[in-house]
């Protein structure tokens, strides 16, 4: 397992839409298992392919707790296929967005369909922290970010911010 850069917004890539997989083989559970292992090392509980700059729609989850056995979930070509009308609110991160938090409202109960680690066809119906989550994830594959659903205000000066903090970071590389 190799550990990916994390790629931090502002950045076009993470605006891509993402691409089905064909197929499940041996290169792509190579994939999952090194965007598992980048999440974990970040730490987070969620990461999208196209984090590590991969525009496939491939997404790995853990919102097991530290002192809880591990329990990683792959969904590989997600798709929500129910959302409910109750929604609930939790403060969101981003492992492209390091630093910021922002409280969310999304549909607090979704059902989804995807292919497992095993290449097999599944659905999963998740509440609480887990859909939300399930959510932010799936937004990444269209290209979507949990700012997105702030003022454009307040997105605008995240942005700006964030520019900031990458030009700092380049500096020091340099
Ligand atoms: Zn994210």
């Amino acid at each position: 397992m190799t550990r990916r850069k994390i790629i931090i917004e502002p950045d076009t890539i993470l605006r891509k839409t993402s691409e089905d997989l064909e197929k499940v083989d041996n290169e792509l559970r190579g994939l999952m298992d090194d965007m598992l292992e980048t999440m974990y090392a970040a730490p987070g509980i969620g990461l999208a392919a196209v984090q590590i700059g991969v525009l496939k729609r491939l997404i790995v989850i853990d919102i097991s707790k530290e002192k809880e056995k591990k329990n990683p979930l792959f969904l590989i070509n997600p798709e929500i296929i129910f959302k409910s009308k109750n929604t609930s609110v939790y403060e969101e991160g981003c492992l492209s967005l390091p630093g910021y938090f922002a409280e969310i409202e999304r549909p607090a109960e979704c059902k989804i369909k995807y292919i497992g680690y095993d290449g097999k066809k599944k659905e999963m119906t998740a509440s609480g922290l887990l859909a939300t989550c399930i959510q932010h994830e799936v937004d990444h594959l269209n290209g979507k970010l949990f700012i997105d659903y702030l003022s454009k205000l307040k997105k605008d000066m995240i942005i700006k911010k964030l520019v900031k903090h990458k030009k700092e970071l380049n500096k020091i590389i340099l």
